[in-house]
């Protein structure tokens, strides 16, 4: 579909007010990054504001280098390095600095550690909570190569939501991502959670890649199956030429008609489904409202 104009439900307006400028300056100022920004993400004006008060941020742990080549994903492969061991530290300050009530902590995958990073992860989440316990931490995690005890050091550390994403259905997850990831794998981190503790459970499915509708009501049914509780749908955007086109603009009442699929019908706490959702789209203002409401 290259070259094709995107149509009007895509155009994005650019993030601007005075919070936004001040959360902008705390994290350079820290030296810290977002996926917000690195994705150049279009609801930043919304996410960091919040309706009410604070909003969401998510924050990128572990570097801006991955072990992984997802086709959709517009992060570098390659060249990673050591952990900073100061990150969770300066993450937790700068939550607090900045005054969010609900943070995302997302990471590349570092397949290069023993643990994948999971004690980093687990740092940090502590680091936060210890300065305010009141803060609502979500983790979207990476699957640790399937490495259970990776993902039980996560649990252990209490966040509020454990996010891991499915990103398509399970025919294409190959090419769309890295050969290292999967379907089977992506469920059994999710169920695991749910086993062992009663963590919110979070995933997130990119539409546009050619998937058949009978295959995203299969997904969504195999993620109900293993107890998931909310769910995201979003519009896949290409990052660059040299990645994955984007097969189809579905229109916003299809997504719409899946929220109402995932809610009503397979019984989700919620579903946040349209062209410009992200996995962390507005998530601290949704979770509050959906499901600890
Ligand atoms: Fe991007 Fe995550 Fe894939 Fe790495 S594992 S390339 S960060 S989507
Ligand atoms: Fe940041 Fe996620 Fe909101 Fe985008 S959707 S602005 S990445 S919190």
């Amino acid at each position: 579909m290259n070259g094709r104009r995107k149509p009007d439900w895509l155009k994005m307006r650019p993030p601007s007010g005075q919070r936004f400028t001040e959360i902008k300056r705390t994290l350079r100022d820290r030296d810290l990054h977002t996926v917000c920004e690195e994705a150049n993400c279009p609801n930043m004006g919304e996410c960091w504001s919040g309706r009410d008060g604070p909003g969401t941020a998510t924050f990128m742990l572990m570097g801006d280098r991955c072990s992984r080549g997802c086709n959709f994903c517009d992060v570098e492969t390659g060249g990673m390095e050591p952990l900073d061991p100061d990150e969770p530290a300066n993450v937790a300050v700068a939550v607090a600095e900045i005054g969010l009530d609900y943070v995302v902590l997302t990471s590349v995958d570092r397949d290069d550690l023993e643990d994948g990073g999971a004690a980093h992860f687990a740092e940090t989440i502590r680091e936060i909570k210890e300065r305010d316990a009141g803060i609502l931490v979500e983790v979207l995690i990476p699957d640790f190569g399937g490495d259970p005890d990776a993902v039980r050091e996560i649990i252990e550390a209490e966040p509020d939501v454990i996010a891991h994403n499915v990103e398509t259905v399970e025919r294409l997850q190959w090419p769309v991502r890295d050969r290292r990831a999967n379907y089977e794998q992506t469920l059994s981190v999710l169920e695991q959670v749910k086993r062992e503790s009663d963590i919110h459970t979070k995933t997130s499915i990119m539409l546009g890649l050619g998937e058949y509708d009978h295959e995203v009501y299969r997904t969504l049914a195999d993620l109900r199956e293993a107890d998931v509780d909310v769910v995201t749908l979003g519009q896949y955007l290409q990052p660059s030429r040299s990645h994955l086109d984007v097969f189809e603009y579905v229109h916003p009442d299809v997504f719409d008609t899946w929220a109402r699929v995932a809610e009503e019908e397979l019984g989700f706490g919620y579903c946040a489904s349209g062209p410009m959702v992200r996995s962390s789209y507005k998530a601290g203002e949704l979770f509050v409202e959906r499901v600890l409401r």
